[in-house]
């Protein structure tokens, strides 16, 4: 999948950023701005795994969730399953008119 170039995120465009580190998939950073480091040759489900993951992590910063590791996990896996599973949701989430 090719990576966007950044991802809406509560009122911000986070760059998305390629990162071929081998050690990890990806990673939010806050600092000096905004941004989520992706490796740019993990497959589509991975990609969109990832990038979620991401977001919600940026989320949590955002919003002084504070979610832990296993929150983000949990939270990825089932977000990203409710969207998937349950398509006129996501329709209705996406052409709300
Ligand atoms: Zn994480």
């Amino acid at each position: 999948m090719r990576l966007p170039d950044h991802l809406d995120i509560a009122g911000w465009q986070v760059p998305v950023v390629p990162d071929e580190n081998p050690e990890q998939f990806g990673e939010f950073r806050s600092a000096p701005a905004p941004h989520i480091k992706c490796h740019p040759k993990l497959d589509k489900m991975m990609t969109a795994h990832t990038l979620l993951h991401e977001a919600i992590h940026a989320i949590s910063e955002m919003h002084g969730l504070d979610l832990s590791e296993c929150q983000v996990r949990t939270l990825e896996m089932h977000v990203g399953a409710l969207i998937r599973d349950n398509p006129k949701l996501t329709r209705a989430l996406m052409h709300p008119e």
